[in-house]
């Protein structure tokens, strides 16, 4: 049998507000308290069209008070002291008596000398912002190397080479021998092929070891100038979980079992802070879900992988449906209704017809707190 404490959720990302969707559905008597540092939902998995800058920022965001019917504390939590079960944030101390972390994951740069002073990362809106900035101010001549072949890297090379059709080197870097390692290698030869016809240069095989203002060096010795390179090379644990000190993988992932309890009495870890499953929008949520029924006495689904769909720009993808894998329009569209299913189940039927009409969730244009763009 579930109770009735308190819940409170630190993280409004896939993970922390499917879990909230389910806990109203089974259980509406127990007061649960969501606090993120932004006013809204960002879909990051959208978030490569925002920093390309052929999508504008707000058609990702849903503003929690849009969300309904659960309490909404701005603030950035800043340590978690489980002893006290109290949180420190810039809104103050705010005391739990149960905790759930969802506060995703940062930027990992493998400790590769030089990352942090000369690349632009992609982890957020304020990231794909200022990626988007500094495209619009470099010259057509300019370079832009992008550091890791993986979804996210595929992804923002594509839409870049689609919003500056005239630029004349973009170039995508992976470590390992293909692009989008884990997926079938017929994948990624459609996504290389697709790239390849965008202009985009994709060179695999060699790691980045050493990065310099204005130049990457890969282990096979080519150096590559650039004017703008984006590191979307991989993800490591949030500091804040990491700095409770919790049996961890080896990104800082807290190692949980199916009911996501940690060793501290009432905390809970789920999405891309909890270890076990590659970091997916689509398990944060299935965790999200399974750890609301962990808590109100119910058996949670096991975490299945219903496939992956990589956006290539203009509604084309390459993905894995169960055991079919598909290259071009279809999963292109299925892509577009992964993310109005998403919508629909966090903000209801009308943000997902919202979104799908006009291309954005929110009720009103703008969002508040939210940087504006446009294209
Ligand atoms: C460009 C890009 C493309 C991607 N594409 C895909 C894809 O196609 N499919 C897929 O499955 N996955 C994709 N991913 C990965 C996916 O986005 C993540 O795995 C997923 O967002 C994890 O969900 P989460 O709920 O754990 O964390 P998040 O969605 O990151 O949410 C974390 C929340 O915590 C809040 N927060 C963080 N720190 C604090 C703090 N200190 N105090 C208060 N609030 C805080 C944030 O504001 C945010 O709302 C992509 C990621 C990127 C960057």
């Amino acid at each position: 049998m579930g109770e009735n404490r308190p819940i409170l959720v630190v993280g409004g990302g896939y993970a922390g507000l499917s879990f909230i969707r389910q806990m109203r559905k089974y259980s509406p008597e127990v007061p649960v308290t969501l606090i993120d540092k932004n006013p809204y939902h960002t879909m990051l998995v959208e978030t490569h069209q925002v920093a390309a800058g052929t999508r504008p920022a707000e058609s990702i965001l849903i503003p929690f008070d849009q969300l309904g019917d659960f309490r909404f504390i701005r603030a950035e939590v800043i340590a978690v002291d489980p002893g006290t079960r109290t949180l420190s944030t810039t809104a103050g101390d705010i005391r739990y008596e149960r905790l759930v972390l969802a506060v995703g994951s940062v930027d990992h740069d493998y400790g590769v000398p030089g990352v942090r002073e000369h690349c632009q990362m992609l982890r957020g809106l304020a990231d794909a912002e200022e990626i988007r900035r500094r495209l619009d101010a470099l010259g057509p001549d300019a370079p832009v190397l992008i550091a890791g072949g993986g979804l996210t890297g595929v992804e923002l090379a594509a839409h870049i080479a689609l919003r500056r059709p005239g630029h004349r080197s973009i170039t995508l870097v992976e470590a390992a021998p293909t692009l989008l390692p884990g997926l079938p290698p017929r994948l990624a030869r459609a996504a290389r092929r697709r790239l390849g016809l965008l202009g985009v240069n994709v060179l695999a095989g060699s790691p980045v070891t050493r990065v310099e203002a204005g130049r990457a060096h890969l282990r096979d010795g080519t150096v590559l100038p650039f004017g703008l390179m984006i590191w979307a090379a991989g993800v490591r644990a949030h500091p804040l979980v990491t700095a409770l000190g919790l049996p961890a993988d080896r990104t800082g992932r807290v190692i949980v079992g199916p009911d996501y309890r940690t060793p501290l009495p009432d905390v809970y870890v789920i999405g891309d802070c909890a270890s076990g499953h590659q970091p997916s929008a689509q398990a944060a949520l299935q965790q999200g879900r399974a750890l609301a029924a962990v808590l109100t006495g119910r058996s949670p689904a096991p975490l299945r992988s219903k496939g992956v769909l990589v956006d290539l720009g203009e509604h084309r993808a390459v993905g894995r449906v169960g055991a079919i894998t598909l290259s071009g329009l279809v999963p292109g569209i299925l892509k577009r209704f992964t993310e109005a299913a998403w919508i629909g189940r966090i903000g209801g039927w009308g943000a997902a017809l919202r979104s799908l009409i006009w291309g954005s969730p929110a009720l009103s244009e703008g969002v508040e707190g939210a940087p504006r763009m446009r294209i």
